[in-house]
């Protein structure tokens, strides 16, 4: 589709976004404790983005399983955006290894000043498990996206079989998620606001510039080796991708989806951030809609480049201020577990952190570890986000060219 007639992202909105991140930043930095009006803003912009997560996963989805037309068509679509979402993941954990072994950043950190932390036993088969929902009205009150997707995939596909039956669900469907994405284009003008209080509220509750100079300063290097890392996938690797595979322009692109990648920075949760991320790869960026209903739920939930990077960097960082010496299966380990507790983690703040302990559990290395990168998890937390929203937006674009819908007309992007 052309970019003539379509809406381009308002420059002016965009810097206003900015400038709500930078001013809420100084604020929370100078003032260095929570203001309760401004937490409360925070929280009505970040519970409104919530509030459409369900209506928005569960209608996008069937409808875009419906409107896929035959049921053979959703094994083939799910497998390439699988494919493709493992691939780019791994990518990322490869980046991450690559650099903390070159910067040894946990070199002559001293493991005894992590805090010591109870941290709960997590396996890959609670992830797994938890993907059939046993009650799926309450998977949906708990805001769970994977259970929901999976429902949603085996509801919109057994209505491909129905018939003319099947016509209104799917009309009813449709409605729910144009209603839904009004919404969400409602909530986002408040975006100034919203991410103003957002990044004022945890930076104040940090304790304002000066803790966090001093929490920066004990694993500044382990921060300075995740950011990095993150920079490389999300600067050079994922618009290589786009340009290459996409035949998109990379420039063009981020310039369509930078709210979403601000809003996933300011939240730190890319469920929160997904209804926006749908909502503007359409409308700005010119995506079929059908392939981002798709593509976008799914990725917001599995496809984590940011947080498998950071797992990677983080359980070599342990090791490291450990002084234990890490073979070449025990990397492997890792590029393998940084890749599933990245498919496992959760959208939400710090999801990374928990599934972390999988992670060091599995290679074998101290689970109290994650100590060490909490002070300053929260600061990383809206790096990877970003990286995670930018490269699902990224798989949406390079996978729209891998399918074709049974009316390959025009893209609708309604
Ligand atoms: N906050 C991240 C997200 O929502 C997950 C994580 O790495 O903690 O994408």
């Amino acid at each position: 589709m052309t970019g003539a007639t379509r809406p381009r992202s308002n420059p002016i909105f965009v810097l206003m976004i900015f400038i709500g991140m930078i001013l809420g930043g100084v604020v929370g930095a100078v003032l260095g404790r929570e203001i309760p009006f401004i937490t409360l803003l925070g929280d009505l912009f970040l519970q409104g983005l919530k509030m459409l997560i369900i209506p928005l996963v569960g209608s996008s989805m069937i409808v875009a399983v419906a409107s896929l037309g035959d049921v053979r068509k959703l094994g083939r679509m799910g497998g390439v955006t699988i494919l493709y979402y493992l691939t780019t993941t791994i990518m990322a954990v490869i980046i991450g290894l690559v650099l903390v072994n070159l910067i040894n950043p946990g070199n002559g950190v001293d493991a005894g000043q992590g805090i010591a932390r109870d941290v709960a036993a997590y396996s890959f088969l609670d992830v797994i498990r938890g993907i059939v929902p046993a009650n799926i009205f309450k998977a949906m009150a708990d805001g769970k996206i994977l259970p929901m997707i999976f429902f949603s995939l085996f509801f919109g596909g057994c209505l491909t079989t129905i018939g003319k039956r099947a016509q209104p669900v799917v009309t009813l469907f449709e409605g729910i998620f144009d209603v839904s994405m009004k919404m969400t284009r409602i909530i986002v003008a408040t975006a100034p606001i919203g991410v103003f209080a957002l990044v004022a509220t945890r930076l104040g509750k940090a304790g304002g510039w000066e803790m966090f100079i001093v929490e920066l300063e004990a694993i500044g290097r382990y921060a300075l080796t995740v950011i990095s890392g993150l920079a490389i996938h999300g600067v050079i690797v994922l618009p290589t991708i786009l340009f290459v595979i996409g035949r998109r322009s990379p420039l063009q692109f981020i310039r369509d989806m930078i709210e979403p990648v601000f809003l996933a920075f300011s939240t730190a949760s890319s469920s929160a951030t997904l209804p926006v991320t749908m909502e503007t790869i359409s409308k700005k960026a010119g995506v079929d809609s059908r392939v981002g209903n798709f593509v976008l739920p799914l990725g917001a939930t599995i496809n984590m480049d940011g947080t498998a990077l950071y797992e990677a960097v983080a359980a070599v960082f342990i090791a490291q201020a450990y002084g234990l010496d890490l073979s070449f299966p025990t990397q492997l380990v890792i590029v393998l577990t940084a890749t599933l507790a990245a498919i496992g983690a959760a959208g939400i703040p710090q999801a990374g952190l928990v599934t972390m302990v999988m992670v060091l559990h599995t290679a074998g290395l101290p689970v109290e570890g994650v100590g060490l990168l909490l002070a300053i998890d929260w600061f990383l937390d809206r790096f990877r986000t970003a990286v995670n929203v930018w490269g699902d937006a990224v798989g949406a674009a390079v996978l729209e060219r891998f399918v074709s819908f049974p009316d390959s007309g025009p893209a609708r992007t309604d």
